[in-house]
């Protein structure tokens, strides 16, 4: 799934295209994928776009005149496009608006179950819609994130992928932070030292412009991540093969050595069986 980096990369993208023309057709939509009915999406025709923004892993487009925002999430497999006048594009895409001038922001989704979905909304729905939000994890900061692991009795790669607790972190920067914070997965976060939060904290940011960087320059998940999905691969700080284990439906990379101490995780479904 797409995560605050790959969604703030798609946002820059796509923040002057979209606004530079009024919409001359918002549709068709698949089923599965408009998630509201009221307004109907003819509602947009003829308005303009301001512009793109972005909350945690969503993408919010406002209209000019402040009155409708249509709300994108990708989730797994959605991949939004703009495409030129007279570019190429999907068949049938999942979803999409037509500009004046012929350019398209078309929503396509691999596979065949439809999850992405698009609500087109006023500005309190949407309010409403993402208060369930925690801080946004790019500047967080150590003093927020130290509040947030006190009052949470979780295991550290559970907790940042939590976006009621910080929003815009998935597995595969959850990963990629601990191992740049040189912390356990595995860690219970109110066990953590000052220190410790200070290193996540700022692992945070490290790491999630790094990665806002190179996706920004177009980088492949094989550019981009350094442990994520890299079973074996060299750790670029130690050079131990990096480990993987079952955690909470996912499967958690790391380094033995820069991260455990050199302790090998138990899968954390199977000793959950044991206990
Ligand atoms: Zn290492």
């Amino acid at each position: 799934m797409p995560e605050l980096p790959e969604m703030e990369a798609w946002r820059r993208q796509l923040d002057d295209p979209v606004s530079a023309f009024p919409i001359e057709k918002a549709g068709p939509a698949h089923v599965a994928t408009l998630k509201t009915f009221d307004p109907p999406l003819a509602t947009l025709d003829g308005r303009r776009l301001a512009g793109a923004e972005r909350r945690a892993k969503r993408l919010m487009f406002p209209t000019e005149d402040g009155e409708l925002v249509l709300l994108v999430h990708l989730m797994t497999a959605g991949r939004l496009r703009y495409l030129l006048p007279g570019e190429k594009g999907p068949k049938v895409p999942a979803f999409q608006l037509v500009f004046e001038g012929g350019a398209r922001l078309v929503l396509t989704e691999a596979g065949s179950k439809k999850r992405a979905g698009v609500w087109l909304l006023t500005p309190e729905q949407v309010a409403a819609e993402l208060a369930h939000l925690g801080p946004e994890a790019l500047g967080l900061g150590a003093d927020r994130l130290a509040e947030i692991c006190a009052a949470e009795s979780r295991r550290l790669h559970s907790l940042l992928r939590d976006q009621k607790l910080i929003a815009g972190i998935g597995r595969a920067w959850a990963n990629e932070i601990l191992h740049e914070a040189k912390l356990s997965p595995y860690a219970l976060a109110p066990d953590l030292s000052r220190e410790d939060v200070e290193r996540l904290a700022s692992a945070i940011d490290t790491e999630l412009a790094r990665g806002l960087g190179l996706r920004e320059q177009g980088a492949k998940d094989d550019k981009t991540y350094r442990v994520h999905k890299k079973l074996g691969a060299p750790c670029d700080v130690c050079a131990t093969p990096i480990a993987q284990v079952d955690f909470e439906e996912h499967t958690i990379f790391y380094c033995p050595q820069c991260q455990t101490g050199g302790r090998v995780l138990k899968d954390g479904r199977l000793s959950r069986l044991l206990r």
